[in-house]
Parts: C-alpha cells; structure tokens; sequence
C-alpha cells in the first residue's frame, strides 16, 4: 500500500494525468479513496492548478476487484 508520503510526491503527477502508469494512478487512486487527508491534498492541487474535479465518486469494492483483475490481466502479455 502507498503512504501518504508517496501520494504528495506523487500527486503532480496524477494531477497532470501524463507521467504515472496505470497501475502507478490506480495505486494512488485508491489510496485516495481511504485517506481524506490525501484526497484534499491533491484536490487543492488540482484547483490551484486549475483543473475541474473529474470523477470523484468513490469507487465500489466490486467495482475496485474488478479493475485491479483487469489490470493483471493486462500485465500478463
Ligand atoms: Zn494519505
């Protein structure tokens, strides 16, 4: 699991949307969905920055499995 650490280093990055793979961004994307702390962080990033919120709606525990199925899926080739 990512700290919260990783997720300031990290979160010009998921901002910016470009230079973070997509388990690098699925990993941080998770982490924001469990720490509020973190959330705000990269939401007062985001807005200094610029962006409009995207997709903020937490994603559902079935829906995260399936993702994360998806993603080694992908990995696997
Ligand atoms: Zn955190």
């Amino acid at each position: 699991m990512l700290k919260c650490k990783h997720i300031t280093e990290k979160a010009d990055a998921l901002v910016d949307g470009s230079a973070l793979s997509r388990r690098e961004r699925f990993a941080l994307r998770l982490h924001l969905m469990m720490c509020r702390h973190c959330r705000r962080y990269v939401r007062q990033l985001r807005a200094l920055l610029g962006f409009l919120p995207r997709q903020e709606e937490p994603l559902e525990d079935a829906r995260t499995e399936a993702i994360l199925k998806k993603l080694d899926a992908s990995q696997g080739h």
